[in-house]
């Protein structure tokens, strides 16, 4: 029996894998030219950092980890999202004790065990941003601005922006309580009501129709605004709209946690079906001192890189991209010519022009078949003859056209024609 990719898992293979390179390289490219630095952390972390930093009542810490002892008995836990393990990377190096806001971005492999289906994988990849140590709403307009830019530079059009506020911690609890009250006096099963306990503003991100459908007459955060959050709301509003990125305003996005304050939002597209969030982020003023730090307010987004793609798929902006061509094929014809060859194609490779070869000894026929599956403009033909005059025939593809060119040329000559 062969072996397949686990369940919820995918490869990522030519000429697809350009594509996904590309969009990684697009979403990360607005945050770089921000100032943001690169920062990589391990695929595993100790689990109680995402106990803590995601929450023990969210769905990710309770149903959704990969966790596993090591062998010498430490619980891990594959990293089921980027932002506690960077908040962790900051308190660990000092990075707070210097110029603040400390500005990060990152990009790497996610893993959470959900129900898989289109968009929804157990492994996927993110790009993530953060900006930690300030408090002020051009630094979460500018987050929002640069997630925005990075995928209008896609060529993306139906990706939509949502925002909220969730108050803070002058204003919450109250509105909490108001939540609480209305929530207790809903049909709720058993898990549900235990989640009203605990957590009561998930409950407002259910997406049962039958929760859903109770929920209409919710009190809203909006409506429970201290004037500080009010203030602080409505100049991120009124900057993104200055920047000229469009957004609705949508007073039931949430984030349940309590660290997670003020701003927060989502890119959707809606040609995704029901995994439509491409992208998302807030204010999470209280994470690093649930995780043992200093208060250091911050404010980050992760954009989906896998949904990104299919979002980009959806508009028809995937052309039919080929297989990565190379310029030159090389066609040896022979032990010795084999030899020549391996150098002359390397020499190519170091002059700036990609070369290729053929390998498995398949003689003139089997090789011009594979400069021509190559897609090379150019084949490279190699005989013992050729070898004896240290020369080679070069062969224009397109024209079917040959000539013969010295060996200590012929790097010179193609340098000259690929360019
Ligand atoms: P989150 O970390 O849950 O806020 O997710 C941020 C973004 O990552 C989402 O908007 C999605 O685009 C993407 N994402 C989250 N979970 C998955 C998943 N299971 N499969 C694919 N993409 C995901």
């Amino acid at each position: 029996m062969s072996f397949q990719a686990p369940k919820g898992t995918f490869d990522w293979l030519p000429p697809r894998s350009e594509q996904v390179l590309a969009i990684r390289e697009a979403l990360a490219a607005p945050a770089r030219l921000a100032g943001y630095g690169y920062v990589e952390t391990p695929v595993f972390e100790d689990t109680q950092l995402f106990a803590r930093g995601v929450g023990e009542s969210t769905d990710i810490v309770s149903k959704e980890m990969y966790t596993f002892p090591d062998k010498a008995g430490r619980s891990l836990t594959l990293r089921p999202e980027g932002t506690a393990p960077v908040v962790r990377a900051v308190l660990q190096h000092g990075l707070h004790n210097g110029r603040l806001p400390v500005k990060v971005w990152y990009s790497g492999s996610q893993f959470r065990y959900e129900r898989s289906q289109k968009g929804r994988y157990r492994h996927f990849w993110q790009v993530g941003a953060e900006a930690l140590g300030a408090e002020d709403p051009a630094l979460d307009a500018e987050l929002i601005v640069l997630g925005a830019r990075g995928y209008s530079s896609l060529g993306l059009t139906g990706v939509r922006l949502l925002v909220n506020s969730l108050g803070d911690k002058t204003c919450r609890p109250a509105y909490r309580a108001a939540l609480q009250a209305f929530l207790r006096g809903l049909d709720l099963d058993e898990d549900t009501r235990s989640r009203v306990e605990i957590n009561p503003l998930r409950v407002l991100d259910d997406k049962r129709p039958e929760v859903r459908a109770q929920l209409t007459g919710a009190p809203l955060v909006a409506d429970h605004l201290c004037p500080a959050c009010k203030a602080y709301h409505e100049e991120v509003r009124s900057l993104l709209g200055a920047a000229g990125v469009a957004f609705d305003d949508d007073p039931r996005l949430v984030r349940g946690l309590d660290y997670y304050t003020r701003t927060t939002f989502e890119f959707v597209h809606d040609g995704l079906g029901s995994q439509s969030a491409v992208g998302g982020g807030g204010r999470y003023d209280g994470l690093s001192e649930m995780l043992g730090g200093p208060p250091l307010p911050s404010v980050g987004w992760a954009l989906g890189v896998d949904r990104t793609y299919l979002a980009m798929e959806a508009e028809g902006l995937l052309t039919d991209t080929e297989q990565e061509h190379v310029q030159v094929y090389g066609v040896p014809l022979g032990d010795d010519a084999r030899r020549r060859m391996f150098l002359l194609v390397d020499e190519l490779r170091r002059a700036g022009v990609s070369a290729d070869m053929a390998f498995g000894g398949k003689g003139l026929k089997g090789s011009m078949k594979g400069a021509d599956r190559s897609g090379a403009r150019f084949a490279l033909i190699l005989g013992e003859r050729d070898l004896a005059a240290q020369a080679v025939q070069l062969k224009d593809l397109t024209t079917a056209e040959q000539t013969e060119v010295p060996l200590a040329q012929v790097a010179d000559i193609l340098k000259g024609k690929v360019q």
